[in-house]
């Protein structure tokens, strides 16, 4: 089956197209600025990017010129929209509903848009995009796949935050955890490749978003992010964890209100605000290597919070088997994965500096082979992930 799978943002969408049998990518791409002017960038494997200029003023047009694109007599990656299958849509927020992933009927995405409070940003957009290839693809049957799902496994007292408990029972205020496709996907690719289904994996997923969970014998058992993708780790321009009076404190000193503080948290912290430098690791890289102390700082204080993760999650599983790096910077970037082992010795862990240094393999191990917890390299691919689970219930 040929699947169509959609991440719609609110003014952005990125799609791909997969033959679920051989599980390649035909064709991948996104649109930009929707709503506003309008991009359509459309690559069939093997072939040139193409970018379009185009007026797509709503969700519905933006995927109306994707379906155009894939079926292109001359260009596209399918003979006819008669091939697609199912299309996968990424949800961000399932709140304690979706433990799974769903098929999308109308009752279900009622469901969804129940969950909206909890994702305010996200969403809506997620179901603009659902609704808009329901009006255009009827027959087609549209599978949700949660980034919380996976984490619904979580034990109440690791989702349970130290606030009056009727938070929890009025508003539903507690931990949901995010980069659930991911986290899931990379445990299952580790627990194929070491032959175990019972292992204690660490998973960290550092990406511009950046997210550690603990997998006991494939559930979810703890995760980093929280009510929304803002707690836990420092991410590229996000601050993860903080003493929460700080946002009193900046909010008096630069006169800000809620939403303002809101917005530094969000996109003025992380390792961008404390290096002034970037959010991007490889600028981070460069610029720590030329001598820039405060990108070093940035570089350094990430890894440590990495690290003290995996020193939380070995306790909360009793132990560790696997840790397991991927994402943007977990699977290139050689310099953090090298300072957060440098902590955890005591684990009796020791770091492969040659394995340490490849990139480009989907899988590799980069801890010796007398190691004492093995420490894996993992590509992650939430496409294919999301495309599996739509397979699955289709
Ligand atoms: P997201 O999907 O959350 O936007 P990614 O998983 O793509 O994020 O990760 C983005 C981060 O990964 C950036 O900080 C970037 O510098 C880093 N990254 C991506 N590719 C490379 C690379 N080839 N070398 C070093 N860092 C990389």
């Amino acid at each position: 089956m040929k699947v169509l799978v959609v991440n719609c943002g609110s003014s952005s969408l990125k799609y791909q197209v997969i033959d679920s049998e051989s599980e390649e990518v035909l064709a991948k791409g996104l649109c930009e600025r929707i709503g506003i002017d309008g991009r359509l960038v459309y690559q069939k494997t093997g072939a040139e990017k193409e970018t379009t200029e185009a007026a797509m003023p709503t969700h519905k047009q933006a995927i109306q010129m994707v379906l155009d694109a894939i079926a292109n007599p001359k260009t596209g990656c399918i003979g006819s929209l008669k091939e697609i299958g199912a299309v996968g849509h990424r949800v961000v927020h399932g709140g304690e509903k979706f433990a799974d992933s769903v098929v999308l009927t109308d009752e279900v995405l009622k469901a969804v848009e129940d969950c909206n409070d909890l994702a305010p940003l996200h969403n809506p957009a997620n179901l603009i995009g659902i609704r808009a290839c329901k009006e255009l693809m009827p027959d087609v049957p549209m599978v949700g796949v949660f980034d919380t799902a996976f984490h619904q496994t979580m034990p109440e007292r690791a989702y349970i935050y130290g606030l009056p408990y009727e938070y929890y029972e009025k508003y539903k205020v507690r931990r949901y955890g995010f980069h659930g496709t991911s986290h899931s996907f990379v445990s299952k690719q580790v627990a194929k490749t070491e032959g175990r289904q019972d292992l204690k994996t660490i998973v960290c997923h550092l990406g511009n978003g950046a997210s550690i969970c603990a997998v006991n014998a494939g559930k979810s058992v703890d995760t980093s992010m929280g009510l929304t993708p803002l707690e836990g780790l420092i991410m590229g321009t996000r601050s993860g964890d903080i003493d929460p009076s700080i946002m009193e404190f900046i909010a008096k000193k630069e006169n800000l209100d809620i939403a303002g503080v809101m917005n530094v948290l969000n996109k003025k912290s992380g390792v961008e605000g404390v290096s002034g430098v970037s959010s991007d690791f490889r600028d981070l890289e460069a610029a720590a290597e030329s001598g820039n102390e405060r990108a070093l700082l940035a570089i350094e204080a990430f890894s440590y919070r990495v690290a003290k993760y995996i020193g939380a999650y070995t306790a909360a599983m009793n132990g560790v088997d696997v840790i397991a790096f991927t994402a943007g910077i977990g699977e290139n970037t050689a310099i953090v994965r090298r300072q957060v082992l440098s902590y955890l010795g005591f684990l009796g862990i020791t770091m492969d500096e040659a394995a340490n240094a490849k990139r480009g393999e989907d899988y590799f191990t980069i801890s010796t082979p007398d190691s004492k917890v093995k420490v894996v390299v993992v590509a992650t691919n939430e496409e294919l992930a999301i495309c599996r689970e739509t397979v699955a219930l289709v």
